[in-house]
């Protein structure tokens, strides 16, 4: 594939942005401060199953707010639009991620699952007979994504655990308002969990190809969510997938797309590929900043832009089968 033209973008975007040295790594979850600022990885994963990548590619690091799209799709598959509507809204904030402020002023929601606050409440949602059960079965729904068992990076947990008091205040807020029922000590667990699950930039390719191909994984052939629910994480992440960038993206690069505070970034080209960049430094919105400069250049050397009109999205896949 080396002289494949896709492989060439992602190798020269590498090589362009790897001296870039803006952004600052995460350091409020303190296990996340250990990150190299260096690491940087890119891989893009078609839906009939090609794969390009570039960089550190099997470099681990925690899911973080990536693993929201997945258990909102889960959460949706479990309990229905209704319910989940009734509990988390579907509109973009323009605040920040972790923002206290707001919840709907009318229905008392969270604005969106993509914010801390509609991550806490959905998971909340996921059924099971205990802790141990929902927690199994979140894991099991995220292997379906990536082809492979995941596990639990303990040292992140406990550490978002014992530092995560922005979110214990997310947490009884909305407990007060009836938007999350029952222990909220087992709902932030799962939450902090869900965020600590140990993943690869070729991992999230591949989850990112799996929603690119309405919702069966391009590698392993198994279906990680019912195709009826693709356009709901679709249309949640291209409004609100970027928090208070969600915007700008929209308008530059144009692809449905989730960051989480490790630094990964994934980004979907419904019906075509997933894409995945992972690098730690962070801008203020808390975005990856070489996973924002690679998903614009590659947005704009593929013409991958959901509403540019120079090329058909069926003609991106036919020239990279070439
Ligand atoms: N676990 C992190 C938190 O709740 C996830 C935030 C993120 O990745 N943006 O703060």
């Amino acid at each position: 594939m080396a002289d494949h033209f896709v492989q060439q973008l992602i190798e020269s975007l590498h090589e362009k942005y790897l001296p870039c040295r803006e952004g600052k790594v995460a350091s409020y979850i303190p296990e996340l401060a250990k990150a190299n600022p260096d690491w940087f990885g890119i891989s893009i994963v078609t839906v009939d199953g090609q794969r390009f990548e570039v960089g550190d590619i099997d470099q681990t690091f925690t899911i973080q707010s990536i693993s929201k799209v997945f258990t909102y799709g889960m959460a949706l598959a479990e309990r229905g639009r209704e319910t989940l509507l009734s509990r988390v809204g579907v509109e973009p904030t323009g605040d920040p991620f972790n923002s206290i402020i707001r919840l709907d002023e009318n229905s008392k929601r969270p604005d969106n699952p993509m914010v801390n606050a509609g991550a806490i409440a959905t998971t909340s949602l996921i059924p099971g007979k205990d802790i141990t059960d929902r927690l199994n079965r979140i894991l099991t729904m995220f292997g379906q994504y990536i082809g492979r068992t995941p596990y639990i990076d303990v040292p992140t947990f406990l550490s978002e655990r014992t530092s995560g008091d922005r979110n214990r205040a997310l947490a009884y807020l909305m407990r007060h308002f009836s938007m999350i029922e029952g222990d909220i000590d087992l709902a932030l667990d799962l939450y902090f969990q869900q965020c600590a699950i140990v993943v690869n930039c070729q991992d999230l390719g591949v989850m990112a190809a799996t929603i690119a191909n309405r919702g069966v994984n391009p590698c392993t052939g198994e279906r990680a969510i019912e195709s009826d629910y693709i356009r709901d994480l679709l249309s949640t992440m291209y409004t609100c997938g970027m928090y208070n960038f969600a915007g700008e993206w929209a308008y530059k690069v144009g692809l449905p797309a989730k960051s989480g505070v490790s630094g990964g970034i994934i980004a979907v080209v419904p019906n075509q590929l997933g894409i995945a960049v992972f690098s730690p430094p962070l801008d203020g919105n808390g975005n990856s900043v070489r996973g924002i400069r690679v998903c614009e250049e590659l947005s704009h050397g593929l013409d991958l832009h959901m509403f540019s009109s120079q090329m058909q999205c069926q003609q991106i896949l036919d020239r990279i089968r070439g």
